[in-house]
C-alpha cells in the first residue's frame, strides 16, 4: 500500500507511542470503515500526519492534543461523512496551531481536503486587538463560506460539540461563559436550521449546564421526577402497537423526554410543567405515508387528541425539510403526550438534517447536498443578505444572531407556502426580510385577508401579503422605531441617509 509505506516511517518515528495512537485510532476506522472501506486508508494516513504534527501538544484537561482532531472525526463519522470531511476532521487545527504549510496538505492530501481545512481554520494571520473582534471576522469567514462548502459548517458543529463536552476542563470560567453563549445564540440554532436535532439538542443542554447551573439542575431534578411515571410509557406504547397490530400496521415506537433547555424555556414564558405539550415525546416509526395518516387514526381512537397542537409537517415540512405528524393526545391522568408520526425516511432526515445524503446510496452526496442548501434552504439566502447589507463583522454577526438565528414563528408568505420569521416582527421586517429591492415601496398590508397597520406584531400562521406602490411616501422615522430586525433598521437607515432625512444628528 502506498499510502503505508510513506507513513510506516510516521509510525516509527512516533514509535512505541505510535503503534499506541493507531490502536486509538480504531474506533473511528471502524466506523469509518463499516460505511466507506474505501476511505480507510488515506483517513489513516490522516490521522498520523495529525498524531506527527501535535505530538507535544496538550489539551487543558491534559490529554494529548490529538484526541481532539481524533474525537471530532469520530463524530462525523457518525453521520457517515464522507472520505474528505473526516480527514479535515483530523486536519482541522494543523494549519492554525502548528507548524503546517497550506502548500505540504496540498500536497499530501489534495486540495478538497486543504480547502475543507482552510475553511475552518481561524484567521490567524489577520490583526485584531481583541478576542471578540477576531470572533466576529472569524464566524463571518465560516458562516459565509458555507454557500461554498457546508461541509465546513458541519466539521466546525463537531468541533464545537467536542470542545463543550469537555469544557469543564477549560480553567477560565469567563471563557466557559462565552463558548456556552456562543454555542447556544449561534450553533445550536444553525444545527436546528439544517435539521441536525441531535446536535442542536446536545449543544443546548450543555450550554445551558454553563451558563445557568442552579437553573440546570434544578430542572434535570424536575424533569427526573416526571419520568419516574414511566410505567405509563410502557402502557403507552403497548396500547399503540397492539392497536396498530391488530390493524396490520408494524410500528416501532420510541420515547423520549424533552430537552431540558427546551423545558427551561417553556417554564419561562409561564407554562406549567404539566402543561408542556411536548415533554413526553413518542417517536412512532411506520414503514410509509399512508400509514402515518392511518396510525394517526387509531392513536386518535384510543386517546383524544388537543386540536390546538396538531401538525402536519407532512403536507407542509418545516423549513429545514423536518416531516412528521405531531399530534399532542391526552394521555392517562389527562397527561399531554406528544406522538411525532413519520416513515423510517423521515426518521433519517430528523436525526441527521442535510446530513441525510450521506446516508443514500448515491454518487456524489456532498455535491447533491450542497446544491440543496443553496436552493432549498432559506438558512444560506438569509446569511448571504446579511452579509451584503452588514457594514462590519458586529453588524453581521448581530443581525444573523437575531435575525436568522433567534427564536422564529410561522407564517404564511404572498403564496401561501408555510415560512419563518423572528419573533416580535411587523410587516416591515416581513417586506425588507424578504422583498428588500421593493421594501421602500411599501403601501398596504394585508394578514389574514385584513388590511393592517404596519406596526402589527405577526402572529404564529398570519398568511402575510403586501401591497407596493411606487408613489407610496417611503420610509420615515417611524418606521426605525416600528422595525424589530436589525436587516430592516439597516435599510431605513441608508434609505433615511440617501434622502438627507435630518439623521445628522443621530448615532447612526
Ligand atoms: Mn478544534
Amino acid at each position: 500500500m502506498k499510502y503505508f509505506d510513506r507513513y510506516a516511517k510516521i509510525v516509527y518515528s512516533i514509535g512505541e507511542k505510535g503503534v499506541i495512537m493507531e490502536r486509538d485510532a480504531s474506533v473511528l476506522l471502524n466506523k469509518v470503515a463499516a460505511y466507506n472501506i474505501l476511505a480507510v486508508e488515506i483517513v489513516k494516513k490522516a490521522y498520523l500526519y495529525a498524531c506527527e504534527k501535535h505530538k507535544n501538544q496538550y489539551r487543558e484537561s491534559g490529554e494529548a492534543y490529538i484526541t481532539h482532531p481524533l474525537a471530532v472525526a469520530t463524530i462525523l463519522a457518525e453521520i457517515h461523512a464522507d472520505m474528505a470531511t473526516i480527514c479535515a476532521g483530523l486536519l482541522h487545527d494543523t494549519l492554525e496551531d502548528t507548524k503546517t504549510s497550506e502548500e505540504e496538505l496540498l500536497n499530501l492530501f489534495g486540495p478538497e481536503i486543504t480547502n475543507l481545512v482552510k475553511g475552518v481554520t481561524n484567521i490567524t494571520n489577520m490583526n485584531f486587538y481583541d478576542k471578540t473582534t477576531f470572533n466576529n471576522a472569524n464566524l463571518r469567514k465560516v458562516l459565509v463560506g458555507m454557500s461554498k462548502d457546508i461541509r465546513i459548517i458541519i466539521i466546525k458543529l463537531a468541533d464545537r460539540i467536542h470542545n463543550m463536552r469537555t469544557l469543564e476542563y477549560k480553567k477560565d470560567i469567563r471563557k466557559q461563559q462565552l463558548k456556552s453563549q456562543e454555542t447556544i445564540k449561534i450553533y445550536a440554532p444553525i444545527a436546528e436550521q439544517l435539521g441536525l436535532y441531535g446536535l442542536k439538542l446536545e449543544l443546548e443542554d450543555l450550554s445551558f449546564m454553563y451558563l445557568n447551573p442552579d437553573g440546570y439542575k434544578e430542572i434535570r431534578d424536575l424533569r427526573l421526577k416526571w419520568q419516574d411515571a414511566s410505567t405509563i410509557k410502557d402502557e403507552i406504547i403497548a396500547n399503540i402497537s397492539r392497536v396498530l397490530n391488530d390493524n396490520y400496521i408494524f410500528s416501532t415506537i420510541k420515547f423520549r423526554m424533552k430537552n431540558l433547555y427546551g423545558i427551561y424555556k417553556n417554564l419561562m414564558n409561564g407554562t406549567s410543567i404539566d402543561n408542556i405539550h411536548d415533554l413526553f415525546i413518542f417517536n412512532i416509526i411506520l414503514d410509509n405515508i399512508d400509514n402515518c395518516y392511518l396510525a394517526l387514526k387509531y392513536i386518535h381512537e384510543l386517546y383524544k387528541p388537543n386540536p390546538i397542537f396538531f401538525k402536519d409537517y407532512i403536507a407542509q415540512p418545516k423549513p429545514n425539510h423536518y416531516e412528521s405528524l405531531h399530534t399532542t393526545v391526552f394521555g392517562p391522568d389527562d397527561k399531554l403526550m406528544q406522538m411525532q408520526i413519520r416513515t423510517p425516511e423521515m426518521e433519517q432526515m430528523a436525526r441527521y438534517g442535510i446530513t441525510y445524503y450521506w446516508h443514500q446510496d448515491v454518487d456524489y452526496a456532498s455535491i447533491i447536498m450542497q446544491d440543496a442548501f443553496n436552493k432549498q434552504y432559506p438558512l444560506m439566502q438569509s446569511i448571504l443578505v446579511a452579509n451584503k447589507s452588514a457594514k462590519s463583522n458586529a453588524d453581521f454577526v448581530q443581525i444573523v444572531e437575531e435575525d436568522v438565528l433567534g427564536e422564529k414563528i410561522p407564517i404564511y408568505n404572498n403564496k401561501g407556502e408555510l415560512t419563518e420569521i423572528a419573533q416580535g416582527s411587523t410587516p416591515i421586517d416581513y417586506a425588507y426580510l424578504n422583498f428588500s429591492r421593493v421594501a421602500n415601496h411599501l403601501a398596504a398590508v394585508i394578514v389574514n385577508g385584513v388590511a393592517v397597520n404596519f406596526d402589527y406584531v405577526i402572529k404564529p400562521y398570519d398568511k402575510i401579503r403586501i401591497i407596493t406602490d411606487i408613489n407610496a411616501p417611503g420610509p420615515t422615522k417611524e418606521w426605525l422605531e416600528i422595525a424589530k430586525t436589525a436587516t430592516a433598521k439597516q435599510k431605513i437607515k441608508e434609505y433615511l441617509k440617501s434622502k438627507g432625512h435630518g439623521l445628522t444628528r443621530s448615532p447612526w
